[in-house]
């Protein structure tokens, strides 16, 4: 019998000045008394910000916590037991975000207090039209180039945008310069971080009609001008039948599961973050089935029993793992 069961945990919502309701009407999500919300953290252990485990016999439990008491059994083999490495969320943008950038681990490292970098990526799962998403700098803006561009207020100029299908996925390597525009609901996968420096909010003003920081300096230290335009990744199909792979990098694998005959999850010493954003799933481990409705994540911990998904006719899952 494994030690942890598949884990559920309670969202934390954040409320910024860009969100909106659709994480409630779409998924179910509880707002608090401003009745806004722009972020939903479903998977995080990174400093105050804390997954509590929702039901069961952990309930209660930080992320944290499990990966101190359970490391090896949550994380598996390869993985170091300081802090769960991935953080999910899902993202409601009624207005664009500002023009950002994240350092990688190196450039993180050396902050006080020091931070993982933040690779990140998105699965779109709306888009109204003419949403636009801005990841990396049009073909040859240097440095000097987007400096100035941001001192007129043009920093939009600098930018590779286009407009997303649902479905789509955009790999956003630590050090490319990007936006999320108005109208999108994203889910969003990344390294656990949360060090981000505003290059560009759009020359607008906040509630209390003061613009908001700018850490131009940083920002301009951050990007590397050497990597282009990004535009979504090509999906690859795997050996396994209703899995496409949507994204690959060092710090995570991002799968898209479908609707398809029943599909296994055989324990490979890593843990799983499942998502459902269409349709629902239910999960069978250990002679406990878990239903899954779109909207909500599970966590499958490294160490487990065979565990069996079974997907509605129009589910989508997305499955998160960190790589070999
Ligand atoms: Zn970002």
């Amino acid at each position: 019998m494994p030690i942890l069961p598949p884990l559920r945990f309670r969202p934390i919502l954040r409320d910024y000045l860009w969100g909106g309701q659709r994480l409630a009407t779409e998924f179910g999500k509880p707002l608090g008394p401003s009745k806004r919300a722009a972020e939903s953290w479903e998977i995080v252990d990174h400093a105050a910000d804390q997954s509590l485990v929702s039901t069961g016999p952990l309930a209660g439990r930080t992320l944290h916590e499990l990966v101190c008491n359970y490391g090896l059994a949550l994380l598996g083999q390869q993985a170091a037991f300081r802090q769960f490495p991935l953080l999910f969320k899902l993202l409601d943008c009624q207005r664009t975000l500002s023009v950002q950038v994240h350092p990688n681990d190196t450039q993180a490292a050396l902050l006080s207090p020091h931070d993982l970098g933040k690779t990140e990526a998105w699965v779109v799962l709306a888009a109204e039209p003419g949403s636009k998403i801005y990841a990396g700098l049009r073909p040859g803006i240097d440095r000097a180039t987007l400096e100035h561009a941001v001192a007129n207020g043009m920093c939009a100029d600098c930018l590779h945008a286009f407009e997303p299908q649902v479905g789509e996925c955009l790999l956003i390597e630590a050090g490319t310069l990007h936006a999320l525009g108005e109208g999108l609901l994203v889910a969003e996968i990344q390294q656990a971080s949360d060090t981000t420096y505003r290059l560009f909010d759009w020359n607008r003003l906040d509630a209390d009609g003061k613009p908001r920081a700018l850490h131009v300096e940083q920002a301009l230290d951050t990007i590397d001008f050497s990597r282009g335009p990004v535009n979504p990744t090509q999906p690859t199909v795997t050996t396994v039948p209703g899995v496409v792979r949507l994204a690959t990098c060092e710090k995570f694998v991002v799968d898209r599961r479908t609707a398809g005959s029943t599909q296994q999850l055989p324990p490979d010493d890593r843990f799983h973050i499942l998502a459902v954003i269409e349709g629902q799933a239910t999960i069978r481990a250990a002679e406990e089935t878990y239903a899954v409705r779109r909207g909500e994540t599970l966590l499958l911990p490294a160490e487990r029993a065979a565990t069996e998904l079974l997907l509605s006719d129009e589910a989508v899952v997305l499955d998160m793992y960190l790589p070999e």
